[in-house]
């Protein structure tokens, strides 16, 4: 795999990043994952966007590169000859010469890292058809989720407690109300609405509930953006969860409780099929 590191281009195991850069000892750094279908991002200005709203929440200056950074995943998918997969950015506060609190000094250059992965059959994933089986866990993250920083041992350790119970991933629940799964937003649908929680600094403000929201407006479906609980998710018909990199996976039994005839429900089939549709022609 070829990757991209402050300005280079490399085989990945010529690549190297210092043993002081500050998200490796303080997961002071910022991340966005990119999906690629038919060789093209989705929803990249998103991406950019939000980005540029981590830095600027944790005074992190932006990299030299910034501008480029279309230039450079379109590069990255070319050199690695990607159709579908991902595109991982992470941009860190760089890597001063000791351990220290404090924030390194102003001219410090942010670590800039980027690598693909290749997924063929992303679009088409047998999860889509089978639906996931979701256990809820406490929320024991901090308090700031908006910002997207590569401090993620809580969502390992939810996964790896779904995992352990047979399940295929978690909702994280804060004062008796569901926040979103490990690395992903929730939903359930009942009737012809879609209920999902509010943005805040509680969860992560996705680049693909913002995109799906849209389209289920436009196919006159009902959102409601507010808190909702385990027990509510479970008496839904249909319930999913969004990323960039599941796109609109369905949701068939939470804590053991099936949903409605506990397969995978037409209005999230046809949300998915809207979502990828229309990403695909909006990609770059
Ligand atoms: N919430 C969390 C906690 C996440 O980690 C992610 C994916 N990184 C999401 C939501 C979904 O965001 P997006 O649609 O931008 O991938």
């Amino acid at each position: 795999r070829t990757v991209y590191v402050n300005g280079e281009y490399l085989p990945e195991t010529e690549a190297k990043v210092s043993i002081f850069d500050r998200a490796f000892l303080m997961a002071d750094g910022v991340y966005e994952v990119t999906s690629v279908l038919d060789g093209k991002l989705i929803d990249f200005a998103g991406h950019a966007k939000r980005l540029e709203r981590s830095l600027n929440e944790l005074d992190m200056r932006k990299p030299d590169c910034f501008d480029d950074l279309l230039e450079i995943h379109r590069e990255l998918v070319r050199l690695n000859d990607i159709d579908e997969g991902l595109v991982y950015l992470q941009i860190t506060r760089g890597a001063p010469g000791d351990r220290d609190f404090a924030f390194p000094p102003e001219d410090t250059a942010p670590t800039v890292v980027l690598f693909t992965q290749n997924k063929p059959g992303l679009a088409d994933s047998p999860a889509a058809k089978t639906g996931m089986k979701i256990i809820s866990v406490d929320d024991l993250r901090w308090g700031r989720r908006d910002i997207k920083t590569v401090q993620l041992l809580y969502p390992s350790l939810g996964k790896m407690m779904a995992k352990k119970a047979g399940a295929d991933d978690a909702w994280m629940v804060q004062d008796g109300f569901v926040t979103e799964g490990t690395s992903n937003n929730a939903y359930f649908i009942k009737g012809n609405k879609i209920v999902t929680r509010a943005l805040s600094n509680d969860i992560l403000h996705g680049i693909t509930r913002a995109a799906v929201l849209r389209f289920a407006r436009e196919a006159q479906m009902e959102v409601e953006e507010r808190n909702f609980t385990i027990a509510e998710a479970q008496a839904a018909d249909e319930a999913f969860i969004t990323s960039a990199s599941a796109f609109v996976m369905p949701v068939v039994e939470i804590d053991g409780v099936a949903l409605g005839d506990g397969t995978p429900g037409k209005r999230v089939a046809r949300l998915r099929e809207i979502y990828l549709d229309e990403s695909r022609k909006a990609a770059v």
